[in-house]
């Protein structure tokens, strides 16, 4: 079956995007929270690969590489510069070898390479910048000769560095995909406002500019709707699975205010104690059908996002997907389903359960 690139498919259709791989990571036991460097790609190859496989069989479209957070500063932060460059390339190559086996008779996946946020960025050092400069260009180097379809640009908190890092991208040939995470103050932390940082994206050439991490659909689709209206190019969406509010529009200072006993040592619930604040899955599906109505095409979840949130997304516009083969069957419940086999008596007892 022919494979088709990108944007390619963004014109007819909506294109699923798995990522957040940190927090799933993390999860299954491969990653430390809060350092968060994906070493799993050297370490652990089998348990990476796996995870793309899952993501894969709830509907991902493409395989990202799990390279967030593998940049040259954070390999520096914990003294492991030399593995950069094999780490890079070993989380491209286990990429591609999922995006290359969707199964028989499906369409491949496509391959994305991934840049972010490299928490370095200093609006008035040059220096500095030249440095993120460089740091993009070699990760983007590394997807080019890996073979990816295209590279995703993400978590940017300054405007100036989404442009460089859409600069870096743009200079490979390949399609550009930019997302940006404004912090709490919801605007941009050079300045720019959240439309006005996605309407120059698009003027500099991006193919797909829009959203991810840091907020959930609460916090996000306000935003989405106003980019909506600003740009014409593709856009997309990534919330986080959790339930941001208006005052506290990010997971880094989200309160537990759900009867927690044991708050976190670190005395914030990022990033390991958000469990009692996620959405549930109907509010990712919810989110998914409004965000395509609005126009956007490229969806996803991003940190905190199982595979079965990629599914609902999946679901919610219509899709039948490998893992929809185990949807709820509430209808077979012992207790709660309708099967004609569940005895009336266990059936009745229901509401006291
Ligand atoms: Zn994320």
């Amino acid at each position: 079956m022919k494979k088709r690139g990108l944007i390619e498919r963004l014109e007819h259709e909506p294109v699923i995007c798995a990522e957040g791989f940190l927090f799933e990571a993390e999860r299954r036991g491969y990653l430390a929270s809060g350092e968060f460097v994906p070493e799993l790609a050297l370490e652990n190859p089998e348990a990476l690969k796996n995870i793309h496989i899952d993501f894969q069989h709830a509907g991902s479209d493409v395989v990202e590489a799990f390279t967030y957070n593998g940049h040259r500063e954070k390999m520096r932060v914990i003294g492991k510069e030399d593995l950069l460059e094999p780490l890079n390339r070993a989380a491209l190559r286990i990429a591609k070898e999922v995006a290359d086996n969707p199964g028989t008779e499906k369409e491949k996946n496509l391959l994305a390479g991934n840049i972010s946020n490299t928490n370095i960025w200093d609006t008035k050092d040059k220096v500095k910048q030249n440095e993120v400069r460089s740091m993009f260009a070699e990760m983007v180097g590394w997807s080019v000769d890996e073979g990816a379809d295209f590279v995703v640009g993400k978590t940017f908190y300054y405007a100036e560095e989404a442009y460089t890092a859409l600069d870096e991208i743009k200079k490979s040939g390949l399609p550009a995909v930019l997302t940006i995470s404004p912090m709490g103050e919801n605007i941009m932390r050079d300045g720019v406002s959240v439309v006005d940082t996605c309407k120059e994206l698009e003027q500099r050439g991006a193919d797909v500019v829009g959203m991810n991490c840091f907020r959930g659909p609460n916090t996000m689709f306000p935003y989405l709707e106003k980019i909506r209206k600003a740009v014409k190019c593709h856009m997309a969406a990534l919330p986080i699975p959790f339930r941001t509010t208006e005052k506290q529009p990010t997971f880094f200072n989200l309160n537990d205010t759900n009867g927690c006993t044991c708050p976190s040592p670190h005395g914030r619930t990022f990033p390991t104690a958000l469990d009692p604040l996620y959405c549930n899955r109907y509010e990712i599906a919810d989110f998914a059908k409004k965000a395509h109505a609005l126009g956007i095409n490229y969806l996803g979840v991003c940190c905190g996002a199982a595979p079965m949130h990629i599914r609902e997304v999946a679901e919610a516009i219509g899709r039948e997907v490998p893992a929809s083969r185990y949807r709820e069957k509430m209808s077979n419940h012992f207790m709660y389903g309708t099967n004609e086999r569940i005895p009336q008596h266990i059936r009745d007892y229901g509401d006291k359960a």
